[in-house]
């Protein structure tokens, strides 16, 4: 079947959600993907960072397939020989105390809710059904109803309320709002460390501490959602480590699953994650022994690859590369390790116009809200790829320019 009836059987079969690119995948291995025409291409996406570890990572895929052939899906009825060993590595890594393991981020972001409000009532003090979350303009936790119920972009609100009460928005970076929006009922301020959807929005420096530095001050959770930017994507192990020693409450999804399985977390603090008792929360898979080992063969291949040291180098390298380029269609570079957005004018062209033409030279990227290009290779990237593929953004913006 040729590509374009692929597209077209596509179109024509499921829900018009997304706007792919007109590339039809088949293949993936490392940094490559190929097309069912053969052509390959240099994936600059990585799945919204999911793939950082690469396509077809072998130590993955020998941990998968392993313990596929041991024990799948026994549900969490039963203690497994793999889920304790893969908690003790997350809770090392991450420096925090309890693990509660999902499947996908915005359950991972959910438990989060559902952790921060019990925490609310049962530490805290407040009322029965008064707890309040401060999240911000801009942000990106998932699209289950109670998280687009704060979700500031309308796109993912339209025709899907009534709407989950609770929630306050204020401006992101705003150390003033943060401290204005705080009651007696606020119970947990939830945030990116780097507003990944929003357009790779980096606050200002100083942000995160001071923010933690407030929370304390008024007994408020801490919740940091790295699901994007943990993980090395943004050059430490998690971004909050630019900043702080740990948050209370702290998501992790996407590259967790190493490329190829659901894996999400929600990991807190003991006194947070001990509101939870027996059935007040759950997930058929999620824990379960493949995404377990999955999970933990993540964790150490980003120590033993020093996934982090690559990104924050490599990171510096390609930003410093896209800056370099003087492109009158540039309006800014901006990011942390190898999670970079390029923000385009767009009353000149459009930032998805650039990717289709990326795509034609074999480099596959995704605009974010129309103005902004995310470039987020896999962490196992090489400088001469790089080199590359900067030579094809710059062809291809010089086209559009002239
Ligand atoms: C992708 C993402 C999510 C949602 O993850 P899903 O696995 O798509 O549910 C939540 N928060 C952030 C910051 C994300 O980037």
């Amino acid at each position: 079947m040729k590509s374009q009836d692929i597209i077209q059987r596509e179109d024509h079969y499921l829900a018009h959600n997304y706007h792919p690119l007109p590339v039809v995948l088949t293949k993936g291995d490392g940094v490559w993907v190929w097309d069912v025409e053969g052509n390959k291409y240099l994936d600059f996406l990585s799945a919204y960072s999911a793939v950082s570890a690469g396509h077809h990572n072998p130590r993955i895929l020998k941990a998968m397939t392993d313990q596929v052939g041991k024990l799948g899906v026994p549900s969490r009825a039963f203690y497994t020989d793999i889920l304790g060993e893969y908690a003790e590595k997350l809770c090392a890594v991450t420096g925090m105390d309890r693990l509660l393991p999902m499947n996908t981020g915005a359950e991972a972001v959910e438990t989060a809710i559902k952790a921060a409000r019990r925490w609310g009532y049962r530490v805290k003090g407040i009322a029965k059904d008064q707890a309040r979350i401060i999240t911000c303009l801009g942000n990106f936790h998932g699209r289950t109803t109670t998280i687009v119920s704060f979700s500031s972009e309308e796109d993912y609100k339209d025709g899907f309320g009534p709407f989950s009460d609770g929630f306050d928005l204020i401006p992101y970076g705003d150390l003033a709002a943060l401290e204005a929006a705080i009651t007696p009922e606020t119970c947990a301020f939830l945030l990116e460390p780097i507003q990944g959807e929003a357009g790779i929005i980096v606050p200002p420096e100083g942000y995160l501490a001071k923010a933690q530095e407030i929370c304390r001050r008024h007994n408020v959770l801490f919740i940091l959602d790295e699901i994007q930017t943990g993980l090395s994507r943004t050059g430490k192990d998690f971004c909050f480590q630019y900043e702080i020693d740990k948050p209370d409450g702290l998501t992790l999804g996407k590259a967790l699953g190493g490329g190829v399985y659901p894996v999400s977390a929600f990991l807190a603090r003991k006194e947070v994650m001990d509101v939870f008792d027996y059935g007040s929360h759950g997930s058929t898979f999620g824990g379960n022994p493949i995404a377990a080992a999955i999970g933990l063969e993540a964790l150490k291949l980003m120590e033993d690859e020093k996934y982090s040291e690559r990104s924050f180098e490599l990171g510096e390298y390609l930003r410093g590369k896209l800056e370099a380029l003087q492109s009158p269609l540039i309006r800014e570079v901006r990011g942390k390790g190898l999670l970079i957005g390029m923000e385009i004018y767009t009353d000149k062209v459009s930032a998805r116009s650039i990717c289709e033409d990326l795509k034609t030279r074999g480099l596959l990227c995704k605009e974010t809200h129309a103005t902004t290009i995310r470039f987020a290779p896999p962490l196992i990237i090489t400088k001469e790829q790089i080199d590359w593929a900067v030579g094809e953004v710059d062809a291809v913006l010089k086209s559009k320019a002239a």
